[in-house]
């Protein structure tokens, strides 16, 4: 059997409803460690609390410590598989910092539920179950991590919560899933083509996260310019296009020397620099805005953090965008 470790880092899947009041909230005690016992089945199983958080809680501070502690656990106690469990509201965050930042080589799954532990329909053990089933595979190796939900295998790099309380609310925009668990196994019918992993010490630097609308001006960019700032990501219109005022503000920015990068709030496609006119894409480019190759805001914002603590060289940081 698979030396499995699961780390809890709370979420829902570590809560109870209240019956009372219907609140939904964690407990002195985390309910997932009376399912321990039904999974010994699956491998030999090792159960860590590291924290007990919803995940509106966690910081790039908490990713990178559950980061430090799997590469411990890795290298000190040969574990062959990870599963954490995170609350779902910034799991895509997390699993994607993962992503970008572990070396070792082991399959990593990250999971969670919509549905407390006492609720009816409960999907927190059920995910746990098949993301174990998912750590253990084979075929789970170097695939990146990977975010198990409601009997489908994603990539962090593209998965998303969709929707405020459906338990299919972790889809794959543009791609779909890479597999399925069922009850007879875990099945991949896709494979990712590749994976780059920064290996940093620190996490440090403060990234703000926008949101480009129409009418959007200068004065944003203005106001953030006062706070300490060593990135900005946009999420631009279309294929990549800001009010005429809202590039005014970006050209400030650049000229401070901080780093903008740009993705688009439409969730399918990536961000080029197709258009001519005032706030187009070609003109901030010209301008030297960082164009990404179809994350999210929230994602971008999260490799940006990882960048910045290797570079804030503005073409390196472009190389590793299109990667
Ligand atoms: N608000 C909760 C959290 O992210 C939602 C969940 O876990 O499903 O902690």
């Amino acid at each position: 059997m698979k030396k499995i470790l699961i780390i809890h880092t709370g979420g829902t899947i570590s809560m109870k409803e209240d019956e009372k009041t219907g609140a939904v909230r964690p407990h002195e005690t985390n309910p997932l460690h009376d399912t321990t016992p039904s999974l010994k089945n699956l491998g030999d199983i090792q159960v860590e609390e590291l924290f007990h958080l919803p995940s509106p809680h966690i910081t790039p501070v908490e990713m990178l410590v559950l980061r430090n502690k799997i590469e411990e656990k890795v290298a000190k106690e040969q574990i062959e598989g990870i599963v954490i469990t995170h609350g779902t509201d910034t799991l895509e965050e997390t699993a994607y910092f993962l992503d970008l930042t572990v070396q070792a080589n082991v399959p990593i799954v990250v999971t969670g539920a919509m549905r407390s532990s006492n609720e009816i329909g409960a999907d927190g053990l059920y995910n746990l179950i098949s993301s174990v089933k998912v750590a253990g595979s084979d075929e789970a190796c170097g695939k990146g991590v990977l975010v198990v939900l409601n009997d489908e295998i994603h990539t962090a790099k593209n998965v998303t919560k969709t929707h405020t309380s459906n338990i299919a609310t972790f889809q794959s925009p543009q791609y779909g899933p890479i597999g399925i668990v069922t009850k007879r196994g875990v099945f991949f019918h896709h494979a990712p083509t590749k994976r780059t992993t920064y290996p940093i010490q620190q996490i440090t630097k403060n990234v703000i996260l926008l949101k480009a609308y129409a009418g959007m001006d200068e004065s944003v960019f203005q106001a953030i310019q006062t706070l300490p700032l060593d990135g900005v990501v946009i999420e631009a219109l279309g294929q990549g296009n800001l009010p005429p005022r809202a590039a005014t503000g970006v050209r400030s920015l650049l000229e401070a020397n901080i780093p903008v990068v740009l993705v688009s709030r439409c969730f399918n496609g990536i961000v080029q620099d197709i258009y001519g006119y005032e706030g187009g894409g070609k003109q901030l480019k010209e301008m030297g805005v960082i164009f990404s190759n179809g994350l999210s805001g929230q994602k971008a914002r999260i490799k940006l953090l990882v960048a910045l603590e290797l570079t804030n060289d503005p073409q390196q940081l472009q190389e590793m965008f299109m990667e």
